[in-house]
This record gives C-alpha cells, sequence and structure tokens, in this order.
C-alpha cells in the first residue's frame, strides 16, 4: 500500500493513544486501591462477627449482673423482714427458727456479692473486649473510606484521561489515509497495528531483524508500507531505523 511517510508516522501517535488508552481502561476498571478495598471489606465480616459474639458475651453477663442484684435485693428484703419479726416474736423455737434464717440469709448475702464483684471484674474485661473491637472496626472502615475516595479520584482522572485520548486520536486519525488507517485498526485488532522500526529491532515484537529481512525492506519505496516480518505490524522507517 502507498502511504506518504508523514502519514506513516501519524500511525505511531495513534499506536501510542491507543496503548495509553488500553493502560488507562485497566486502570479505571481496576485501581491501584481496589485489592486492599476487597480484603478490608473480607476483614470488616470477620471483625464486625467478632464483635457479636465480643458483645453477646457482654450482654450475657450484664444480665448475669442483674439477676445477682435481684437476688440481693430478694435477700435483703427477707433479712428486712426477719429482722422485723423477731422484734416482736415472743415464742423462743420461733425466734431460733428467725435467727437460723438471718444466718444463713446472710451467709447468702455475703456469696452474692462475692459473686457480684467476680461478675463486675469479668464484665469490664468483657466491656475492654468489645471496646477494642469496635475501634478495630473504626480502623477498618477510615482505612476502607480513605482507599475508596482514592479510587474514585483515580476512576475520575483516568475517565478524563481517557476523553482526552479519544480526543486527540480522533483529530490524528481525521489526518491519516481511511485506507492506510483502516489497515492500521486491522493490525491492531490483533496486536501492534504499527510501530518505530529503530536499530533494526520492530517497536512491536521487540524482534531484530534479520539481514535479509532488513535487505527486503530497504528495497521497499519511503512512500510504500513496510511490515514486520515477524510479527506483521507496519514497520514506520525513520532515520534511527538503522536501514
Ligand atoms: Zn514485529
Amino acid at each position: 500500500m502507498n502511504a506518504a511517510p508523514a502519514d506513516q508516522r501519524r500511525l505511531l501517535e495513534i499506536a501510542d493513544a491507543d496503548a495509553r488508552t488500553r493502560q488507562a481502561e485497566a486502570l479505571r476498571r481496576t485501581p491501584p486501591q481496589a485489592a486492599r478495598v476487597q480484603e478490608l471489606l473480607a476483614a470488616r465480616q470477620t471483625q464486625s462477627h467478632e464483635l457479636a459474639l465480643r458483645s453477646g458475651a457482654l450482654d450475657d453477663l450484664r444480665a448475669e449482673l442483674a439477676r445477682v442484684e435481684s437476688d440481693v435485693r430478694v435477700v435483703d428484703a427477707r433479712r428486712s423482714r426477719d429482722a422485723e419479726l423477731l422484734r416482736t416474736v415472743s415464742n423462743p423455737k420461733d425466734a431460733a427458727g428467725l435467727e437460723h434464717e438471718l444466718a444463713s440469709l446472710t451467709k447468702r448475702k455475703s456469696d452474692l456479692e462475692d459473686a457480684e464483684l467476680a461478675l463486675m471484674e469479668r464484665l469490664e474485661a468483657a466491656e475492654s473486649a468489645v471496646a477494642e473491637q469496635e475501634a478495630l472496626i473504626a480502623e477498618t472502615n477510615a482505612e476502607g473510606a480513605r482507599l475508596s475516595a482514592e479510587a474514585k479520584a483515580v476512576v475520575a482522572e483516568t475517565t478524563a484521561l481517557l476523553e482526552q485520548l479519544a480526543r486527540d486520536r480522533a483529530a490524528v486519525a481525521g489526518s491519516v489515509p481511511a485506507a492506510l488507517l483502516a489497515m492500521y485498526e486491522r493490525l491492531a485488532a490483533r496486536g501492534s497495528g504499527a510501530a518505530l522500526l529503530r536499530a533494526r529491532t520492530c517497536g512491536g515484537c521487540h524482534m531484530v531483524l534479520s539481514g535479509t529481512d532488513l535487505q527486503a525492506i530497504r528495497a521497499i519505496p519511503v512512500d510504500e508500507v513496510a511490515t514486520c516480518p515477524e510479527c506483521g505490524c507496519i514497520l514506520v522507517r525513520t532515520e534511527e531505523s538503522g536501514l
């Protein structure tokens, strides 16, 4: 195919825009923060599950403490009642019975108070465990929010870049003859559409061309399209080509 050297060189700009577009599309699909955001989402699920367990344990302890406190109130009421009765009772047998009950209520109250203290200690530990887990989740959320915002910014920047690249490419493509552009598009669909031949090396496949291949390329007039014998892309020849 015939093509002016200047038009062939424009294909390099188009190929460059296409390569940058592919990179930008990949970046927009998967911003660098995406993997860590996924990790954080999974971590938060595990952390929330652990928080639910710790909160459940804390609730159980609170319920247990409430039961013990209620038992203490029952014992206190009973003790007041017995003490009141003891003041009025005249039968020694009844008095002995009440005294015996009062003694056992005192023992019961002391046991309940011991249990209460032990529970309060466990409650304090459980509250710390919950607070610790909440802090961990807050940290995870904060990192996730920061990275999501960063990823959004990357997507926005990349979207703007893609629009710019599309405009630039269209401007260059508009000045390239349709047949040459069509040839480029056809080749670009399966690899490098066009590449610079630099120092005897194809910029598309990075192969150093053999002497025979270079001989054949030298024989092709500059206003005719040459292709790489290795990868088939349009080889754009310049003074850097080493021909
Ligand atoms: Zn090649």
